[in-house]
């Protein structure tokens, strides 16, 4: 693109990344800011026995067809696999196989009254092709008006409260419609279990593959960069980062929006008034190499208040052992609200909550069986999407012209993956190059 102006990304997870090669395919210079060492963001990647694997728990749903057209674009398609998982239910210090008709029937916490609601209240979401008609509502409530207050007590209020603390009465109910939408969209053709997908090797792969082209595509990608501050300057923007300050005629930011509204003082106050109302969960992720399985289950529902993680992720129920030098994988899955104090409770403190509770999956759990353990913690993980939230939803191009944002707060009515950060990358730097035309 001749005369093309230098567009600055803020971030190098996925959405930056794909926005990132999409500017430069079109011609644009691209500087990317990264804040820690390595690319990739929530798709970070530690290894196990030898193997790359996610540091938070991740798979794809049938449903995720930008993934898969990214996967394509990379010639990763072959590598997708698209594997059977088996999900359970923790409640009352049981374990229930959970998300089949068969094993509803046999779900007891539920009795009878219970599966029926939840049969009907799963239905009745899964019909509504309309999300816009159910945005007044929270997912609690919409359950109490209709009469799914058994379904709501045995299932979904444990769920919402381990994922959303104190803050689940406020969870709207779009979010739940997006949830059970896209887990039925990928059942398998008996209905009667789940495909999962996962890329072999890991999706850092996907990371490795589109920071490898940004690069050859001639983006200058800074890592180890937090950037500071972006101010208007003359003609365009001032980005100061850890290292100094350079001028950009656009920028795309890509980071949550409570990191936007301090990185950018030139948005106006009622803006920031707005989005201030956009909040988030920060996510633990302890993760656990064992030697030896720690139940049957791929995905275990905690549905206990008193457990310390709302999900037990048994990886290798999902890839084989084998993969990992022999070694299970184990992730937990605890969400927290920033200004829980757990979020800063030191690894020790943390992991003398977690390995009680897991004799409650598994009663003859023992340390012995750890090889090796960590926690990852992720901030501003998890949107939390609130009844009418389309009248918070920031847009692409933000009110300061030349700065726009792309982030997980944005991909509403979908709610957070790789699929969708990746398909609002794009729609971002489409938004762009239809700009600069
Ligand atoms: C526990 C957990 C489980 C998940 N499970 C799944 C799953 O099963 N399947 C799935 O598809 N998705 C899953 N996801 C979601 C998926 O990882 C995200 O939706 C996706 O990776 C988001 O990409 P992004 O680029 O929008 O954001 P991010 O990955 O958050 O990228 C933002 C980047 O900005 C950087 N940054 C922040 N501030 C600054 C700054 N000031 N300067 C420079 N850089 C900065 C960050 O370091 C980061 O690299 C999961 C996420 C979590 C946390």
């Amino acid at each position: 693109m001749a005369d093309s102006p230098r567009v600055a990304v803020i971030g190098g997870g996925l959405a930056g990344l794909v926005a990132a090669d999409r500017l430069l395919g079109a011609g644009v210079p691209v500087t990317l800011f990264e804040k820690y060492p390595e690319a990739g963001g929530l798709v970070g990647i530690v290894t196990v026995g030898g193997t790359p694997l996610e540091r938070y728990y991740h798979h794809l749903f049938t449903s995720d067809i930008d993934y898969v057209s990214f996967a394509k674009e990379f010639d990763l398609e072959k590598d997708l696999l698209w594997l059977k998982s088996r999900m359970g239910f923790l409640s009352g210090g049981r374990l229930y196989d959970f998300g089949t008709p068969a094993s509803l029937l046999r779900f007891k916490p539920l009795g009878l009254v219970g599966r029926l609601q939840f049969v009907l209240s799963t239905l009745k979401l899964r019909q509504s092709s309309d999300w816009k008609r159910l945005e007044g509502e929270t997912a609690m409530g919409w359950m109490r008006r209709n009469g799914y207050g058994r379904a709501l007590d045995a299932v979904w209020g444990p769920l919402l409260r381990q994922k959303y603390g104190r803050r689940a009465e406020d969870v709207g109910l779009v979010w739940l419609w997006g949830k059970i939408a896209l887990r039925t969209r990928s059942r398998d053709e008996t209905g009667l279990g789940e495909r999962l997908g996962y890329l072999k090797g890991s999706f850092g792969r996907g990371v490795a593959a589109v920071l490898q082209r940004v690069k050859e595509r001639g983006g200058d990608v800074r890592t180890s960069r937090p950037v500071r501050i972006v101010k208007r300057g003359a003609g365009g923007f001032d980005v100061t980062f850890a290292g100094g300050t350079e001028a950009f005629d656009l920028v795309l930011s890509t980071v949550a929006i409570p990191e936007l509204l301090r990185l950018a003082p030139d948005l106006p106050e009622e803006t920031r008034k707005k989005w201030s109302a956009i909040s988030y969960c920060h996510a633990l992720c302890p993760i656990l190499e064992l030697d030896r399985p720690l139940s049957p289950y791929y995905w275990l529902n905690v549905g206990d208040d008193a457990m310390p993680f709302g999900g037990v992720i048994e990886h290798t129920n999902f890839l084989s052992p084998a993969d990992y030098g022999g070694r299970h994988v184990v992730y937990l899955s605890n969400y927290v609200l920033p200004d829980d104090p757990k979020w800063k409770r030191r690894d020790e403190e943390l992991w003398a909550e977690y390995l009680p509770a897991l004799r409650v999956v598994n009663p003859s759990f023992d340390e012995s069986w750890i090889l090796a353990k960590q926690i990852g913690r992720a901030e501003y993980a998890q949107p939390i999407i609130v009844p009418h939230y389309s009248k918070l939803l920031p847009p692409l191009q933000t009110p300061v012209p030349g700065l726009w944002s792309a982030c997980m707060a944005q991909t509403y009515p979908e709610d957070r993956g790789q699929n969708y950060a990746i398909r609002i990358g794009r729609e971002a730097a489409d938004a762009i190059l239809a700009t600069l035309r």
